[in-house]
């Protein structure tokens, strides 16, 4: 048999459509039983990119945890949650925020924070992601104006904690280099269950300033790189289009080849998402046709800080790897000179006040 990827509808996220479909998804993969076992601990780990709320789009939504915690005690296994969200916001801050730490109160499910930390090959991890018997990984369906799409791979990067994420991006800034260290965390420990939360999502400028969709899906199964592929499938991109895609391929880490993967409940050509619009930006570069790569060459990026809207809060000057951003009274301002481009600040402004500027060239190419 070959992979297997569950596709189920949710047209919104009322507590019992919710629940049901996410039964039936779990069903669909032959139960939730062959994943988690009597007696497991099991990390639950959901997008918690910063403390926003269900209602942006950003973080895995709330319904979703809470049902996937339910299930887990139901099969009589010990859930706890935990991420460690982006730039220099702490997880007590984007638990609190998004409204994780109530709803974990509610639930009785504890919360982690990166206390302890391993390291392995070099790179910081979480240790509670090491104390559990298995990994439920809850990714988001959205756009990341650096990598093209954030999923179920980029959302184990979450494993690393503190600013380290941030010092990646310097030592890595391409999107290839930046897309092998991803994998090298996803590699560090892979999730035996998988579900992500498409009901609503993001496309345009995600993973934080894009625009929200309903795409009323969920896709569940027991490899994050199979669901990635159906993800790129079901907005019309091909999965090795996708660094972080590609990059696990390449490694067997898990199945990127649709003629492998076998597509239960909803089929994706029924479902194809219209309109889904990638980021401007590097993230879109590698689904272009040859004479719009070799241009893309010429093409200029670079984050700009709109005046307007910043409200001067910091996040993004701590965030900044290589303190390209000044933030006082007088101005807000990015050094493009010292900027490796990426985007981190993008991502982590809580009120979309990071854009992404583009020259003349990239704008002639829809980037
Ligand atoms: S740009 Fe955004 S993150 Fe940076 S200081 Fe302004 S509001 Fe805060
Ligand atoms: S200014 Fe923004 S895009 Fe540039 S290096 Fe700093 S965080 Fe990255």
């Amino acid at each position: 048999m070959g992979t297997r990827v569950a596709i189920v509808k949710c047209r919104d996220y009322d507590r019992a459509r919710v629940k049901e479909a996410i039964k039936k998804a779990f069903d669909l993969l032959g139960g939730v039983d062959l994943f988690i076992k009597k007696g497991d601990r099991v990390l639950i780990k959901p997008n918690i990119l910063s403390g926003r709320l269900p209602e942006d789009g950003v973080c895995t939504h709330l319904e979703v945890i809470r049902q996937v915690a339910r299930i887990v005690k139901e099969c009589g296994a010990l859930p706890f949650i935990g991420d460690n969200p982006g730039g220099s916001m702490t997880p007590a801050k984007a638990y609190e925020g998004s409204g994780l730490t109530s709803l974990a109160k509610g639930e009785g499910v504890e919360l982690k924070e990166a206390k302890d930390i391993k390291v392995v090959k070099g790179i910081p991890v979480a240790g509670y992601f090491f104390e559990c018997d298995k990994i439920i990984n809850l990714p988001k369906m959205k756009t990341h104006s650096l990598m093209g799409l954030t999923g179920a791979v980029k959302n184990m990067f979450g494993a690393c904690a503190g600013l380290y994420k941030a010092e990646l991006h310097k030592r890595f800034p391409s999107p290839e280099e930046f897309a092998r260290a991803v994998v090298d965390v996803f590699e560090i420990r892979k999730p035996s269950l998988v579900l992500m939360d498409g009901i609503t999502g993001m496309d345009q400028a995600g993973p934080s300033a894009g625009r929200v969709r309903d795409f009323e899906l969920l896709i569940a199964g027991q490899d994050s790189v199979a669901i990635d592929a159906v993800f790129a499938a079901l907005i019309g991109i091909k999965p090795l289009d996708v660094f972080t895609t590609k990059e696990a391929y390449i490694r067997k880490l898990g199945e990127a080849d649709l003629d492998n993967i076998e597509v239960s409940g909803e089929g994706i050509s029924e479902n194809l998402i219209d309109d889904f619009q990638l980021p401007g930006g590097p993230g879109l570069i590698r689904t272009l046709g040859p004479l719009a790569k070799f241009a893309a060459g010429f093409v200029k990026f670079g984050p700009s800080i709109n005046e307007r809207l910043c409200r001067k809060c910091m996040i993004c000057r701590d965030t900044c790897p290589v303190s390209a951003i000044t933030i006082n009274s007088e101005r807000s301002k990015v050094d493009l000179k010292k900027c490796i481009r990426c985007m981190c600040c993008h991502e982590v402004c809580p009120y979309k006040a990071v854009e992404l500027k583009r020259n003349f060239l990239a704008k002639g190419f829809g980037l």
